[in-house]
């Protein structure tokens, strides 16, 4: 089983790779952003309340956040693996994360973590927000708030998984294509 965490800041191309990589390798691709946004469109209990947070550019509680992602692994008892975009992002997220896949006998193979500098992760940001539809990615505040709190307490979890020797970087500067390769060559090796 291959099990994947992809990491990196707001804007770092996450969710563009994460769907190539799910094709490649055949994963289940889980994106908690989109999961919320999901529910935020159909108006749900979840959904009313995740978009409070993702509004103003906050991390919805993890009680709710890792209730919702174990569901959806538990959806999938014969995937072949997972690629996590956008989760873990708390030092609880990951420890719980970790405690749920020991249960089923499965673990993290590797995490991810694409590397972007700041200015370049607003000016994306902020283009995809012309199309993406997306309230966060159109006010520079949010998207401001979002990388602070990405430093403030997502950015840790790099540590997390360099100690379990499972952390690997790759530079998410250049041309879709040539990232994607990089994370292959990441994920093969
Ligand atoms: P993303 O699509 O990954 O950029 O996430 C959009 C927003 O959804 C974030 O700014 C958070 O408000 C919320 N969100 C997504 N994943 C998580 C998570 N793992 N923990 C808490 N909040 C999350």
């Amino acid at each position: 089983m291959l099990n994947i965490v992809l990491f990196g800041p707001p804007g770092a191309g996450k969710g563009t790779q994460a769907v190539r990589i799910k094709d490649h390798y055949s994963l289940v691709h889980l994106s908690t952003g989109d999961i919320f946004r999901h529910n935020i469109k159909n108006s749900t209990e979840l959904g009313v309340m995740a978009k409070s947070y993702m509004d103003k550019g906050e991390l919805v509680p993890d009680e709710v956040t890792i209730k919702m992602l174990e569901s959806e692994v538990l959806k999938h008892p014969n995937s072949s693996g997972f690629i996590f975009d956008g989760f873990p992002r708390t030092t609880t997220q990951a420890q719980t994360l970790d405690d749920f896949l020991h249960s089923k006998n499965i673990s993290i193979t590797k995490m991810i973590a694409l590397d972007v500098p700041d200015e370049e992760l607003i000016a994306r940001l902020l283009l995809r927000g012309k199309d993406s539809g997306r309230p966060d990615d159109q006010n520079r505040e949010v998207i401001a708030n979002r990388i602070k709190v990405y430093e403030a307490q997502t950015s840790i979890l790099a540590d997390y998984y360099r100690l379990q020797n499972k952390l690997v970087c790759v530079d998410g500067i250049g041309s879709v294509d040539e990232i994607t390769d990089r994370l292959y060559v990441a994920i093969d090796n």
